[in-house]
């Protein structure tokens, strides 16, 4: 994205200023409700919910603002903000199934959608098969006559697999078929799949957007029209709103994005090259990288990759893990990402649980997350940590 554009976006757009006595920042439009001078001007503004200011449920001042930064962020007409990600993940799939309906979805997508897709949506007689988002034949050849969905996750959370998402839009075109993707690992300033024909790129705002950890959020972007059905049907009518105040707080966030990703990207950078020379790592899942198998890729629709990847650990057994991660001190034990700490979330902390179900993932596979700390200071922990492991 042009960098003018981007800071035209992230400073000014949406923001009337004159309306609200030249404040700088927007204010926070703690109302619920909003009045009509005359019947026929409620008469008249009520047939749309959306553009027109009648209800926070539907439309909030505040919110506005936000919605036109982020679907401008992702070359979108517009954009809907939810209570949380994955509350824009489900509105974004019920809006388009139906009672026989069937979705094809990248395999190990995010753990709350899997079970959207594979728990909840079946009790509605909608089904969902699962592929490897790598192979193109593979996601063509699971499209059936009853295929609404073409869902994606490029990349994936855990695993970091990619998919053309060039391809998965033509061959959703071909069929028919809404294509969406949840966009929160890149954000808007690596990667726009809408840029690359995908229909609806869905975040949870939680992670990079926000960026401060004090905000769970959701967004769904893209053309009028499916965001206008949207809107008709799963948001105003479920109603998993934002509040106006969170929606100022994600404006805030907003205004350092770029310079956040370009700081965990850079110093991913760094931790990974550090990482592929340790004689304890075994594998590196982060595709921007020159020895992925799906660099080429990688760099072909991605203009960088922020600092979140996983490792593959040589270790003996999930003790040898814990102690490693309980080593770390600059590295929080936590589930999330985005924000300005670092996090490191390992997979033996899901297998061995109160419930005796095992994570599929290996006990030896530990996430990090790359926060805003010097680069230097984390790879010296890591270095320090790992002598935990065996060499
Ligand atoms: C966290 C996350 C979500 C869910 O977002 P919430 O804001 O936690 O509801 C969805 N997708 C991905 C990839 C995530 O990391």
């Amino acid at each position: 994205m042009a960098e003018q554009n981007l800071s035209y976006i992230l400073n000014h757009l949406g923001e009337d200023r004159d309306s609200y006595f030249q404040a700088v920042s927007p204010p926070v439009i703690q109302s619920s409700n909003f009045y009509f001078k005359t019947v026929d001007d409620l008469r008249q503004d009520i047939s749309d919910e959306l553009a027109n200011r009648i209800y926070t449920r539907g439309n909030n001042p505040t919110t506005e603002i936000l919605r036109k930064k982020l679907a401008a962020l992702e070359s979108a007409e517009d954009a809907l903000v939810f209570a949380s990600g994955i509350a824009a993940v489900a509105a974004a799939v019920l809006a388009f199934v139906k009672q026989g309906a069937h979705i094809v979805s990248v395999g190990s997508v995010y753990s709350w959608t899997t079970r959207l897709f594979k728990e909840y949506l079946p009790r509605f007689g909608v089904e969902t098969s699962f592929v490897d988002g790598r192979d193109l034949v593979k996601i063509e050849e699971a499209i059936r006559p009853e295929t609404s969905i073409l869902y994606l996750e490029s990349p994936t959370t855990m695993l970091f697999e990619l998919q053309d998402l060039r391809s998965c839009a033509m061959i959703a075109r071909k069929h028919g078929l809404i294509s969406m993707i949840d966009n929160s690992c890149c954000s808007p300033i690596y990667q726009r799949p809408i840029e690359l024909g995908i229909n609806l790129s869905i975040h949870s705002v939680t992670k990079f957007l926000n960026g401060h950890s004090d905000v769970v959020m959701g967004a769904v972007c893209g053309s009028k029209e499916l965001i206008n059905h949207i809107f008709n049907t799963e948001f105003i009518n479920i109603g998993g709103i934002v509040s106006p105040h969170d929606a100022a707080l994600v404006i805030r966030g907003l205004r350092t994005l770029p310079l956040r990703v370009d700081r965990s990207y850079q110093s991913a950078l760094k931790i990974v090259e550090f990482l592929h020379q340790q004689s304890r790592v075994l594998q590196v899942n982060y595709p921007f990288h020159a020895q992925h198998p799906q660099y080429d890729l990688a760099v072909r629709q991605m203009e960088g990759q922020p600092g979140l990847f996983s490792v593959l650990f040589k270790a003996n057994s999930i003790n040898e893990m814990e102690d490693f991660v309980h080593r770390l001190n600059y590295f929080l034990i936590a589930v999330s990402w985005g924000g300005h700490e670092s996090l490191v979330m390992p997979v033996c902390a899901f297998h061995g649980g109160p419930t005796g179900q095992d994570s599929p993932l290996p006990w030896n596979l530990v996430r990090f997350y790359i926060g805003l700390e010097d680069p230097e200071l984390l790879i010296e922990d890591i270095r320090q940590a790992m002598e935990a492991l065996p060499a």
